[in-house]
């Protein structure tokens, strides 16, 4: 089996979100593909986050018409903070040697993968796919100096399609009474309406 992983914070998810984890699955043909919002990312520590319960539910949303794509709270579940390579040996124990794990990623974590907790170690047990984002450059010769030529065998790019959303924005927007219309799924943009969610920053 090989199964995709997208994390995020998903504060909104949003269509560049989905579109890279499509792209991901058909181009490596991966079974399935894990949406696993994170619980208390280290690096968002100082910033407000929406409650998890919203991110949840805005995930199952965007999710549930594409039948490859699968939520899962684990990271809710856990204490502390939320640490891919945590979240990596766990889904090991669930699915077995046998499964491959692919943690699909933005261009712009790409950038800072040697900074993440336990960034050698966590290669090891995992295939990265990234995907280009628009404005952001990957420094590869910087990675590959970093993690040598082995663990850049675990480092794919993908092509797939450069769309200029990011959450920060669409949060931005809503805050403005601006319109969020075709930057994420009818369903989420209903939820967002619903609970009131981002009026205020
Ligand atoms: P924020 O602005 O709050 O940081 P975001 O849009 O960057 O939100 P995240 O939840 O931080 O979304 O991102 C989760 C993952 O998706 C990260 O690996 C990020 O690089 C990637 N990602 C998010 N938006 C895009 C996009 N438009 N194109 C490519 N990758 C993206
Ligand atoms: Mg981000």
């Amino acid at each position: 089996m090989k199964v995709g992983i997208m994390g995020g914070t998903f504060d909104p998810i949003h269509f560049g979100h989905l579109a890279m984890a499509e792209s991901a699955r058909e181009i490596f043909e991966l079974d399935e593909v894990l949406f696993i919002p994170s619980a208390r990312p280290p690096h968002k520590v100082e910033k407000k986050v929406t409650p998890e319960v919203h991110r949840l539910m805005m995930t199952y949303l965007a999710t549930q018409s594409n039948k490859f794509f699968q939520v899962s709270p684990m990271e809710f579940l856990r204490d502390g903070l939320s640490y891919t390579l945590d979240t990596v040996e766990e889904l090991h124990k669930k699915f077995g040697a046998a499964t491959e794990l692919f943690f699909i990623i933005g261009a712009d974590s790409m950038a800072d993968l040697y900074k993440w907790h336990k960034a050698q170690e966590l290669l090891q047990k995992v295939h990265f796919i990234a995907a280009a984002r628009p404005g952001v450059k990957v420094d590869f010769e910087k990675l590959e100096n970093f993690f040598g030529a082995e663990g850049m065998k675990h480092i794919h790019q993908i092509i797939s399609p450069k769309l200029e959303i990011s959450s920060t924005e669409l949060r931005e927007r809503v805050k403005a009474g601006r319109s969020i219309k075709y930057f994420v799924p009818e369903v989420v943009e209903e939820y967002i309406v619903k609970e009131q969610l981002y009026l205020n920053g």
